[in-house]
This record gives structure tokens, C-alpha cells and sequence, in this order.
């Protein structure tokens, strides 16, 4: 196996660090063989006195992968403050000084079915991730995909579970076809739900509108992060139902996520949106994002590494 540059040699591997070529899981599977896994995406920043790596939120992030655990009943062997602990080792191990990526996944390795009961494996990677702070180059046209988002009935979207990807890459490969870059998901009401690995934010009438958690999304720690950033702007986050019609008048629209931090939308199924460049309000969410992110004193959730 060979690595590229932004990889990284060790992982966290059940209970150690091993190389990354030793993190090995049965074709058997679970994991494997039906996608039973449950995760997270973390980012890591170099804060600005470059003295300390902000992992933003990791409390939170894994308090979400316990929920998620917990709603498949996959036990986890670790506690929160030893996942916590892990992934601090796992990015000693690579001396990580600089922002990165990181994917705590749990993993249904054991021999068994889809209904195995067995406890999941813990699995940490970190990735050297430098994007850069510039909007323009983050630039996506979407498209309202024909899939529909999977609904709280079926297979609820507050679980982060791998599986649940295979219906954002339907509505990837959908939209994908049409030669745009991201899909946007309506939920089986019709109302707009997300994208396919992000939430989305729009203006609409002056009014920077996110759909509500009830619109069958995942409960995004981005977007809570904005809707907490908005509170002393001039455009607080609004949560209701968007309906499609809506999205095609907005004056900007935007992706938010970890991965993506935030991504302005210029164009929705070939039409533009506003002025077809990065909006006023998107810029003022994504300096604060970044200011946020990048602060060197935070919340309770913030843990800072020395780089030393
Ligand atoms: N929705 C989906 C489907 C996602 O995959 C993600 C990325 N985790 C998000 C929203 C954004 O969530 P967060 O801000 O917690 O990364």
C-alpha cells in the first residue's frame, strides 16, 4: 500500500496505534459487508498564535457518535474521554502541527450478520488537510436531486451511520450526471432537507433561513456553530421549512459543514443565484467561521494540543 503526501503513517486501531497498512477489517464483515458503521468528521486548526491545534468541538462530535452508536446498539468498549485521549495520541503519533482532518469511525469488524450485537472496533485517522481560506475557490453549482433524503422512518438522518451515504451518493452520482457538483435533498414532504454531506443556509427576502432539524437532517455541529455565530450579526439563523420554489429566489446560498466549513452555492440546477459570486451574508459567516474555528481560547468542548 502506498501513501500520498497528505497521509499520514499511523491510525488508531481498536485499542493502539498501528501503522496504517495493519488497520484491517474481514470481508466478513458487518461493516463490510452491509456498511454497519458509525462516525465522525472532525477538523483540526492551527489557531492564529500558532501555538495550539483547536480539534473544534471534538466533545460534541463525540457525543454525536455515542447517540449514533447507541441508536444502532453497536456497544463502544471505550469511554467519551478515552476516544478523547486516542485521537490526541493518534495525532502525536503523526506530529500533526498543522490543520488537519480527522475520522473517528466505530466498526462493526467481528464475524456476523447485519444484526450483529457484537462491540464495534475503534478506528481514528488524521489527515494533513490545508484548504484554503478563500471563497472563491470553493465555489459549488447544485442541483435538487431526484433521490429524496431518507426520512426518520426509515432510516433517521441524525444518525451519522455509514450506510446512510449510499443515499447521498445516489443523489451525487444524480446530480453529478447533470454536470453539476452537489446534490440538495428534499425530504419526503418536499420541503428542502440537505446536501449530500452538508447542511445548506440561504437568504431568502433578507433573511439567512436554515431548515429546521425536524426537515430530516443531520443535527450538524457547523450549523449550530452558525446559528450561535449569527446571534450578535445583523442576520440571526432562522430555522423553518424552505420550499424548493424558494431556494430559486434566494439572494445567496450556501453549504456548511465540517468538511466543507462553509461553501458558497452560485448556481442551483443551472440557474444563478443572486449575483452568481459569493454573497455579503456568506462572506460575514465565513470570516466569523474562521475566527471561531481558529480562536485559541474556546468552550469546554475546545481541546488544545501543545505543538511542542
Ligand atoms: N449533513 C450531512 C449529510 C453530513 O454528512 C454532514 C457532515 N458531517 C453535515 C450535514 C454537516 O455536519 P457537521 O457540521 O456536524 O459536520
Amino acid at each position: 500500500m502506498t501513501f500520498q503526501s497528505h497521509e499520514t503513517r499511523y491510525v488508531w486501531f481498536g485499542d493502539k496505534i498501528v501503522e496504517s497498512n495493519m488497520a484491517l477489517i474481514p470481508a466478513q464483515s458487518p461493516s463490510a459487508r452491509y456498511g454497519l458503521s458509525v462516525f465522525e468528521g472532525i477538523r483540526g486548526y492551527l489557531c492564529v498564535d500558532k501555538s495550539v491545534i483547536n480539534v473544534y468541538r471534538l466533545v460534541d462530535h463525540i457525543s454525536r457518535l455515542f447517540r449514533s452508536a447507541d441508536k444502532l446498539s453497536i456497544p463502544i468498549l471505550q469511554s467519551p474521554a478515552e476516544i478523547i485521549q486516542a485521537v490526541i495520541e493518534t495525532m502525536k503519533a503523526n506530529k500533526i502541527e498543522s490543520d488537519c482532518y480527522l475520522r473517528v469511525d466505530i466498526l462493526s469488524t467481528q464475524s456476523g450478520s447485519w444484526h450483529s450485537l457484537e462491540p464495534g472496533t475503534l478506528s481514528i485517522t488524521v489527515t494533513r488537510s490545508a484548504k484554503d481560506d478563500k471563497l472563491d475557490s470553493r465555489i459549488q453549482s447544485a442541483a435538487i436531486t431526484n433521490w429524496k433524503r431518507i426520512d426518520e422512518s426509515q432510516m433517521p438522518p441524525t444518525v451519522k451511520a455509514g450506510a446512510n451515504y449510499i443515499n447521498s451518493r445516489y443523489g451525487y452520482l444524480d446530480v453529478k450526471a447533470g454536470g453539476y457538483d452537489v446534490p440538495i435533498f428534499l425530504n419526503l414532504e418536499g420541503n428542502v432537507a440537505e446536501s449530500s454531506g452538508a447542511c445548506i443556509m440561504a437568504v431568502i427576502a433578507g433573511q439567512l433561513i436554515t431548515p429546521p432539524l425536524s426537515a430530516q437532517i443531520l443535527e450538524s455541529i457547523t450549523r449550530d456553530t452558525l446559528i450561535t455565530l449569527s446571534g450578535d450579526s445583523e442576520f440571526i439563523v432562522t430555522e423553518r421549512d424552505i420550499h424548493p420554489e424558494e431556494l430559486l429566489k434566494a439572494s445567496e446560498l450556501f453549504l456548511c459543514g465540517t468538511a466543507v466549513e462553509i461553501a458558497p452555492v452560485t448556481s442551483l440546477g443551472g440557474i444563478q443565484i443572486g449575483f452568481g459570486s459569493p454573497g455579503k451574508v456568506t462572506k460575514e459567516m465565513f470570516e466569523r467561521y474562521l475566527s471561531e474555528v481558529r480562536r485559541p481560547s474556546g468552550s469546554d468542548s475546545n481541546i488544545y494540543l501543545s505543538k511542542s
